[in-house]
């Protein structure tokens, strides 16, 4: 597949650049310089020039990138063609957080059902998106394979184990645990306290001016 000779640096780019191309061809752009877009991603030009030299779309001195042919190329290699069902387990506070946000706006990704523990929370919905009880997670999933961990960092490596057992492939896991998977199973880790911690210290220790 094509897609496997993009090194993962710029595939993980991918999404970023999609986003501000399609904007650009929203407004009526036609063509974008590697400086207009460095400026607006915040990535130098440089790395720019050879990611997309990965998508085949050359640069021309004076003239830039044709939108219109990148958005065609990203639309293709992130799937945007195509909805990405995705489950969330754990219907707390960012949980909730999480079914409010209209993640379709910007990405082909939906959160189709959600998940819980609290008896009470089953059986109502938020934002359209049914929850159901835990209890139900393997006749529920019919088929969905990514999910979203928002549950307490005590409970994420059972209810990890249940997902992949089911058969999910990809695991985003807001928790603080480190969870641990068979190989076929790709995790992102995001701890929202370690980053915003992680960003006072380097504020700290390394300001910029
Ligand atoms: P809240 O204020 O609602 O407790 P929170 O995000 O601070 O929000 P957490 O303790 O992190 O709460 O739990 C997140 C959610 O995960 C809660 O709604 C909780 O009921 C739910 N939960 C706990 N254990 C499980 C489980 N095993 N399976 C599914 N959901 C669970």
């Amino acid at each position: 597949m094509e897609q496997n000779k993009i090194p993962q640096a710029t595939a993980k780019r991918l999404p970023l650049y999609y986003r501000f191309l399609n904007n650009l061809f929203q407004q009526g752009k036609k063509r974008v310089s590697s400086g207009e877009l460095s400026e607006a991603v915040k990535v130098d030009s440089a790395t720019i020039r050879r990611d997309f030299s990965y998508f085949g779309a050359l640069g021309k001195k004076g003239y830039g990138y044709n939108v219109e042919y990148l958005l065609g190329f990203f639309r293709k290699t992130l799937d945007q063609d195509e909805v990405t069902e995705v489950a969330l387990i754990g219907v707390g506070n960012l949980g909730t957080a999480f079914l409010h946000y209209n993640f379709m706006k910007n990405n082909n990704t939906k959160i189709v059902m959600a998940f819980e523990a609290n008896a009470e929370k089953a059986g109502t919905d938020i934002g359209g998106v049914p929850i159901y009880h835990i209890d139900e997670l393997e006749e529920r999933m019919q088929g969905v394979s990514v999910a979203i961990l928002t549950v307490p960092a005590t409970e994420a490596q059972n209810i990890t184990n249940r997902l992949t057992d089911y058969g999910v492939s990809g695991i985003l896991n807001f928790t603080p645990a480190r969870i641990t998977v068979p190989e076929r199973v790709r995790v992102h880790h995001i701890d929202l306290a370690v980053e915003l911690q992680s960003l006072v210290y380097f504020l700290k220790h390394y300001p910029l001016d």
